[in-house]
């Protein structure tokens, strides 16, 4: 048998590369990132077309060869479709990727400490715990506070809810005489997350909004009076700081008025707007949003991290704690007795990346005033937008943006207005110079800029200003 394990043992290194092959590889990754990034402003941010067919997992028993895997990455993943790297990128919210997330990934990887237990990784663990203790005060939570850094703000809110759930003692036999109160234009992983959390026989409350597609708290207070009147019960409210549609931000200490008074936990889907809190601009737009009890925000965006950062901030760390605590006999010497709960205590998730320096390297290495910054140009570069193109003939703007995401169409002098915008929306993307989105508000068919990468400055919105008026011009023409 010895032999036999010898010969595996022989099979088996080409796992570990030697330090020249190593270094080789890692210098042809690093040249390939460098090309990505300084040929950025040259590529275009959309291009239609698909993979080739045959693009897959070719595994051979041999070593595959690097250069020509970078190659087919290249051609086959980097090129078709959306590049969220750039700067033209003005269609959804997530974009960009911070270089020095990549250095801090990269480490983690390396490392590969193990931070969702104390006992593993007391340094990695305590990391991540003061990285979650600076955003609850950013949120601005007293101590006791506590959360998870997620893969994003989808499993974020999953974990919120089932937080606010056991906190309130929602038990299955009760849930379709419990209450939830949302409106149209919440995020659809929190309806998602809803059903996931075994509540999707519970009375779902729309509460009407008003004109600016914010939760009118009259109604809310309305509606709650009218179900408790029923024998029902309220239990759970969920607003949004900043909509994925057109960045609305509900009216959140009034809401917070009402959660308070009847009792209700208040979640707030702050995933897009919660960045904004780094500037004394976003601060006033969002106060209110210290009152919640859970709070989702995610740091893949407005952080300007890559894709596969979310987190979940809870007011009091205690319910965090009771909806994820759990037992393992083999887990024995790893959580016995913990004065200070490990992170996986706190989280579905038992092994889990370590996250922790992907969001400690940027806010470090760079500090924090070109974050502040970056998100204050955003938020003006919006309504820069939303002035510019309100002025414009031909064009109708929605309303002033709340935060970085404004919406608008172009009102042709006749024929179908939704078919027109949908052309047009198509004739900027199919460009490729810049990005935008569309949505439906209302049954219309609406263009959406949405500013929130890092890389994206006055120079790329000038840029669309100028070929919405000529595509429009064109299509009419061609009409
Ligand atoms: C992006 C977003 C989400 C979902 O977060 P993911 O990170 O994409 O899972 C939820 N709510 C709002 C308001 C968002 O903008």
């Amino acid at each position: 048998m010895r032999e036999q394990i010898l010969a595996l043992e022989q099979l088996a290194r080409p796992l570990e590369p030697e330090p020249v092959a190593r270094q080789a590889l890692t210098e042809r990754a690093v040249d390939y990132a460098n090309q990505f990034l300084d040929g950025l402003n040259d590529s275009p941010v959309f291009v239609a077309g698909q993979p080739d067919p045959e693009f897959g997992p070719d595994f051979e028993e041999t070593p595959g060869d690097f250069e020509q895997m970078l190659a087919r990455l290249k051609t086959e993943i980097d090129t078709p479709g959306i590049n969220p790297a750039s700067g033209g990128h003005l269609g959804y919210i997530p974009g960009g990727g911070v270089y020095y997330s990549a250095l801090g990934d990269y480490l983690a990887d390396v490392t590969n400490r193990y931070s969702g237990i104390r006992f593993a990784s007391p340094g990695a663990a305590q990391l991540e715990r003061r990285l979650l203790d600076w955003m609850a005060a950013l949120i601005g939570f007293g101590p006791g506070a506590g959360g998870d850094l997620t893969s994003g703000g989808s499993i974020a809110s999953l974990s919120a809810i089932v937080t606010a759930r056991e906190a309130l003692g929602i038990r299955s036999a009760e849930v379709e005489n419990s209450c939830i109160y949302l409106t149209e234009q919440v995020h659809h992983c929190i309806t998602k997350a809803i059903g996931i959390a075994g509540l999707r026989e519970a009375r779902q409350r729309i509460v009407p909004m008003d004109a600016h597609y914010r939760l009118d708290a009259a109604e809310l207070a309305r509606l709650i009076e009218a179900d408790k009147q029923q024998g029902l019960r309220p239990w759970l409210v969920i607003c949004s700081a900043g909509t994925t549609d057109t960045g609305a931000i509900d009216p959140l200490g009034t809401i917070a008025d009402l959660a308070r008074a009847h009792g209700l936990w208040l979640h707030v889907d702050a995933a897009y707007g919660g960045c904004f809190l780094l500037c004394e601009e976003g601060k006033r737009r969002l106060a209110g949003i210290e009152r919640a009890d859970s709070v989702v925000m995610d740091p893949h965006k407005g952080f300007f991290l890559p894709y596969g950062s979310g987190a979940l901030l809870v007011r009091d760390e205690t319910k965090l704690a009771n909806a994820f605590a759990y037992e393992a006999n083999y887990m024995q010497d790893a959580t016995a007795a913990e004065a200070v709960p490990s992170p996986a205590s706190l989280s579905p998730e038992l092994t889990r990346p370590f996250r922790g320096l992907r969001l400690w390297f940027p806010l470090k290495l760079a500090g924090l005033a070109p974050f502040r910054a970056a998100v204050e140009e955003k938020l003006l570069l919006a309504s820069y937008f939303h002035s510019r193109i309100a002025s414009m003939s031909g064009f109708e703007a929605g309303p002033a943006p709340a935060l970085s995401v404004a919406t608008f169409r172009y009102v042709p002098a006749s024929g179908d207005a939704n078919a027109f915008n949908k052309r047009l929306c198509a004739a900027i993307q199919q460009d490729g110079e810049v990005f935008i989105s569309s949505t439906t508000i209302d049954g219309r068919y609406i263009l959406r800029l949405a500013v929130l990468n890092f890389r994206t400055h006055l120079h790329q919105v000038e840029r669309l200003l100028e070929l919405l008026p000529k595509f429009a011009r064109q299509l009419s023409v061609s009409q």
